[in-house]
């Protein structure tokens, strides 16, 4: 009974915001019907499905074969994090939701996205870490993506945010159009880390998972500094961009 009146009660407000801020539905251009992950429309939004398919137990990354556990990387280069847990795959509803957050300043996409990370099966730990940009990244684009998202699962979870724990010293070329081998290159030595984080166990928070150079840099300085464990968890893995 509860329940109905708050869904009616979330319905109708989601109307009155709707009809107070109209807004386009950016991926199927038709009128925006739910104030819960506007300007995405509902039909759209349940485009954004979680992969299933067989993956590495190690970086998530989809294999083909479900025969293999492990991905060739993981095994000939084994990654300083213990695992990733991944929500989808980079395409679709899902890549167009996250590339509106983060390159269209839909910052008000980070708390639906950021409740997707909650259907993850979430480990026990001490507490969540963003994937930082660096100080001037940060100025121009307004915002970090990781740590809205971040936010709102250290709310849910109750979980301490460590937001200055991992920071980024360096301005790095774009990641785009760099060979694996290059972007661990580009990367090192990008990070430091500030406070005591002796025998932690964290939740590091990325968005978008390609080759894997960003959680292994960021989990190497983690683990150098003295923690115990970390674990990488991701919205979407994408091949190779
Ligand atoms: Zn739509
Ligand atoms: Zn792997």
């Amino acid at each position: 009974m509860w329940d109905t009146l708050k869904n009616r009660g979330y319905a109708v407000a989601s109307q009155l915001l709707n009809s107070i801020y109209p807004s386009i539905c950016p991926l199927c251009s038709n009128l925006s019907d739910s104030h819960q992950h506007s300007p995405i429309c509902t039909n759209c939004w349940s485009g954004i499905k979680r992969y299933s398919g067989p993956s590495c137990r190690i970086c998530a990354v989809p294999l083909v074969s479900v025969y293999s556990t492990v991905c060739k990387e993981c095994l000939t280069n084994a990654p300083s994090f213990s695992m990733v847990l991944n929500y989808g795959i980079y395409s679709d509803a899902l890549a167009e939701a996250i590339n509106l957050m983060k390159f269209s300043g839909l910052r008000r996409l980070a708390n639906p996205m950021g409740k997707l990370f909650l259907n993850l099966e979430m480990p026990e730990c001490d507490g969540i870490i963003p994937v930082p940009l660096s100080k001037s990244a940060l100025r121009e684009s307004g915002f970090n993506q990781a740590l809205l998202m971040a936010k709102v699962i250290s709310k849910k979870l109750k979980t301490p945010l460590y937001m200055d724990m991992l920071l980024k010293r360096k301005d790095t070329l774009p990641q785009v159009g760099l060979s694996a081998k290059e972007r661990m290159k580009n990367l090192k030595g990008a990070f430091k880390t500030s406070g005591k984080i002796n025998k932690l166990r964290l939740l590091l928070l990325d968005d978008v998972m390609t080759t894997g150079a960003t959680a292994r840099e960021c989990s190497k300085t983690l683990m150098s500094a003295g923690a115990k464990e970390v674990i990488v968890i991701t919205l979407a893995r994408a091949g190779m961009i």
